[in-house]
């Protein structure tokens, strides 16, 4: 790594969103640009806490500096692999929620339909009653357990061992099925196992990218920042974008592919058909070191680009040349994300983007990867820990030695863990909270009642009185108002742990500051918790045997030993004072892993893999005889779909399809950046994107009032006339009501985009869908000046860049 190019103290970082360039060529190696944003003299910082950022999945490395128990800055790490010191926006304000007045600081309980503050002891005996209640009188399935992509891989395990090897319920999920469920998926099907291929180090020296559904600049800014100094750079990449906005990356493209939503398979396929007929296929490669071209060949034959075009609503000539960018790339970077993951055919399309580089055979080589990347900052560890539909280091629940070995590792027997069915998805949990099967529901570190599709369909839910509802989280957010019990959490810089990024980069994070009030870690509520059940081992001793979090990320190493996510070679000493690690980091590769499948052989031996695969349209999941039979055996799995049409068509009474989204200032449900003054001011409350044909044509002007309806509710927003496809209109997700006098619903206007999104996921994955709903749009009133939405971002006003 290069030493510091520049210090920037980056006032005006809000509008200033990725900072100054700082170009470099292919291998020279990105230069450090160390970020930092302080609110004392940096003379009055007493110290300094290595940690690594919680708002996006990118895990920019930072020090967080102290001054009389308080945080009051952030400074990049300038050491670090993943940022070389930069942070965005989110990243150098976001942290202020933490000292945020409205922090929970004591346990809450429901009494006379009032939350009243009370005492640990009786919130924690109140809840591991109900636990014991339910256990005894229905039985360990009428419990569920719903977390998050924002804990810490030490809270994420010890949730996994008590609910899986403890209560023995197989309801479990994390709120990563909304963002990186199809990652994981796709990651399964083509490769044998989850785990990123590449690294961030191959976006250094790439000669071609290939972004699709992925605002890049928005969700992960930092990541953008080395791509953007990459394409300002001496050789620059080519770049294609597949995007139904016009986001910043679009703006920088070669070809903008501004596609209509839900047709991402067809166009990927068209990518392929190009791809073979015109030679641009690596035949040793595919020949070698994959399984089922032949079939993959007979399904995108039948889509030329005319056919594609017809289907994407783009020209058939701009899917020819973004074909040639790719098939004449020499070293290809390929990225996806929502706009694949949260769309109707989500696995079968990013399973699309695999075959790609793998039909380039560009794959385990500097410069040459599929990037299936995550959204949340913790996601990953989530999936490794068996937090959510996985099991724990990444084993098959199909598979009985994968299962013995976890009982082993948990002193338990294999039969009291739950491997009968494929692990519950997050919406099936919450259909049987509402069929009353579930009657016991713990969410831990996330807002359903505002992410999840469907708002009023989720609020009646959880409003039930039959279905007790515990809540842990930091603030009273829309969710935890619906609570029976609310557990107060330490987050971020108020406890240690370690968290793992996109491109399998561990980080350490060090506690700072004490938690306010009597906060506590998650770790350290489960561990009460497991307590209060009795929950022992096949000895009778403790089944969670740690107390601290470097001792449980010991006993999480030593169960990935030998499997794909292996951490064996980490310590928290090795993780302090330099860079993250990327795993596999063992014994053997004590620095860690840059690379997988560098020898071309992937995880998917039939007693190895992760999973035995799915039929991608239907979802059907095969058994290990069907995995045998395909025998890859070490191979990568070409897999194949045909495009079908959305679940939900637009027609006469809803005629714009409407995509759901992010804007770089705001973290999903905005519980910590709307209470960080300067995010917020700049994204003070929801918008409406919309095209200036389709304005024109309802008579809406930019800052109009608007409602949008779905057949499941509306929102109620100013518009932006901004460079949005016909016929698609975007609302941003971040909106709920704690922060208006509505509390937790809208009583008034309403303006959380999941009001209008439908119950509906894709087959394999389970990934909901957010990317195609029918809606109609109407103007409701008169503007008063400009939309509340930023003015450099995707949302734009039209014309204006
Ligand atoms: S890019 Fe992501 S991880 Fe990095 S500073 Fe921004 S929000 Fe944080």
């Amino acid at each position: 790594m290069q030493q510091v190019a520049q210090t920037v103290e980056p006032r005006g970082r809000i509008d200033e969103i990725w900072g100054e360039r700082t170009p470099f060529a292919a291998g020279a190696g990105w230069p450090v640009r160390v970020d930092s944003h302080l609110t004392v003299p940096e003379a009055d910082v007493e110290g300094w806490v290595q940690s690594a950022c919680v708002l996006c999945s990118n895990g920019c490395a930072l020090d967080i500096a102290v001054a009389e128990g308080r945080i009051v800055g952030v400074r990049g790490r300038a050491v670090d692999r993943i940022n070389h010191g930069r942070l965005g926006p989110k990243g150098l304000y976001g942290w202020q929620a933490n000292h945020s007045p409205d922090r929970l600081t004591r346990p809450l309980v429901r009494r006379d339909g009032r939350l009243d503050e009370t005492t640990w002891d009786e919130a924690l005996d109140l809840v591991a009653s109900r636990t014991r209640h339910v256990l005894n009188d229905t039985g360990p399935s009428a419990l569920g357990f719903y977390t998050t992509g924002q804990l810490f891989l030490e809270d994420y395990y010890t949730l996994g061992v008590i609910v899986r090897g403890g209560i023995g319920t197989n309801h479990l999920d994390g709120n990563t099925r909304l963002c990186t469920a199809t990652a994981d998926f796709a990651l399964k099907e083509t490769f044998g196992s989850d785990g990123q291929p590449g690294s961030y180090t191959d976006f250094d020296v790439c000669d071609t990218l290939f972004l699709v559904g992925h605002n890049v600049a928005e969700t992960q800014t930092v990541l953008w920042m080395r791509m953007l100094d990459r394409l300002h750079g001496p050789d620059r990449p080519r770049l294609v974008v597949v995007d139904p906005r016009r986001t910043v990356p679009a703006r920088e493209a070669d070809v903008h592919l501004a596609i209509r939503n839900g047709t991402n398979l067809a166009l990927l396929n068209s990518i392929q058909h190009e791809l073979i007929a015109n030679g641009w296929v690596d035949e040793a490669f595919v020949g070698a070191y994959t399984v089922g071209f032949e079939k993959l060949r007979q399904t995108v034959i039948e889509y030329p680009p005319e056919r594609a075009a017809e289907i994407c609503g783009v020209a058939a000539d701009d899917i020819r040349e973004a074909a040639r960018i790719i098939g004449t790339a020499k070293r290809l970077v390929s990225t996806c994300l929502q706009g694949v993951y949260q769309s109707h055919q989500a696995t079968a399309s990013a399973c699309q983007l695999n075959n790609v580089n793998l039909l380039r055979g560009m794959i385990g080589k500097p410069g040459c990867a599929p990037f299936q990347l995550n959204g949340q900052p913790t996601a990953q560890n989530t999936r490794e820990t068996g937090a959510d539909g996985d099991f724990a280091g990444m084993r098959n629940w199909q598979n009985l030695d994968h299962v013995r070995e976890l009982a082993q590792h948990w002193n338990v027997d294999p039969l009291d863990i739950p491997s009968w069915a494929p692990p519950t998805h997050a919406m099936q949990i919450f259909r049987l909270c509402e069929e009353g099967s579930i009657k016991f529901l713990w969410i831990v570190g996330t807002n359903p009642a505002v992410s999840l599709p469907e708002l009023h369909r989720i609020r009646a839910i959880l409003e039930q009185e039959r279905l007790f509802v515990v809540v842990s989280d930091a603030f009273l957010s829309e969710t935890a108002q619906l609570a029976d019990v609310v557990f107060p959490a330490a987050i971020w810089g108020e406890k240690t742990g370690t968290f793992t990024n996109q491109d399998r980069t561990v980080h350490i994070s060090d506690k700072a500051v004490e938690p306010p009030g009597e906060a506590k870690p998650d770790m350290e509520i489960l561990i009460e918790y497991a307590k209060r059940l009795d929950l022992v081992d096949n000895d009778g001793a403790p089944l969670i045997k740690w107390s601290s979090p470097e001792a449980c990320f010991d006993a999480f190493k030593r169960m990935t030993r030998g499997r794909p996510c292996d951490y064996s070679g980490l310590t928290y000493e090795k993780l302090r004072g330099g860079s993250g690690i990327q795993w596999p980091c063992t014994p053997e590769a004590p620095d860690g892993t840059e690379r997988l499948y560098t020898d071309h052989r992937f995880n998917t031996d039939t007693d190895y893999t992760e999973d035995y695969g799915h039929d991608l349209l239907t979802g059907g999941s095969h058994e290990r005889k069907h995995h045998a039979e395909l025998g890859p055996a070490g191979r990568a799995v070409l897999k194949h779909a045909h495009h079908t049409d959305p679940y939900e068509p637009i027609r006469d009474e809803y005629p714009f399809l409407l995509v759901t989204g992010r804007t770089v200032y705001h973290w999903h449900t905005r519980t910590k950046t709307g209470r960080a003054p300067e995010l917020q001011a700049a994204a003070p409350d929801a918008w409406v994107e919309i095209a200036p044909g389709d304005a024109d044509a309802l008579g809406v002007a930019e800052g109009d009032l608007v409602r949008v309806t779905s057949p499941r509710g509306s929102v109620e927003a100013r518009a932006r006339v901004s460079g949005i496809r016909d016929g698609v209109v975007f609302v941003p997700f971040h909106y709920g009501y704690w922060d208006t006098s509505d509390g937790h619903e809208p009583n008034g206007r309403p303006r959380a985009a999941n009001e209008l999104t439908l119950t509906a996921w894709d087959p394999v994955s389970k990934q909901p869908i957010f990317k195609t709903a029918a809606v109609k749009v109407e103007r409701i009133g008169d503007g008063d000046g400009s939309a509340p939405a930023p003015m450099q971002t995707a949302s734009a006003p039209a014309g204006s860049r």
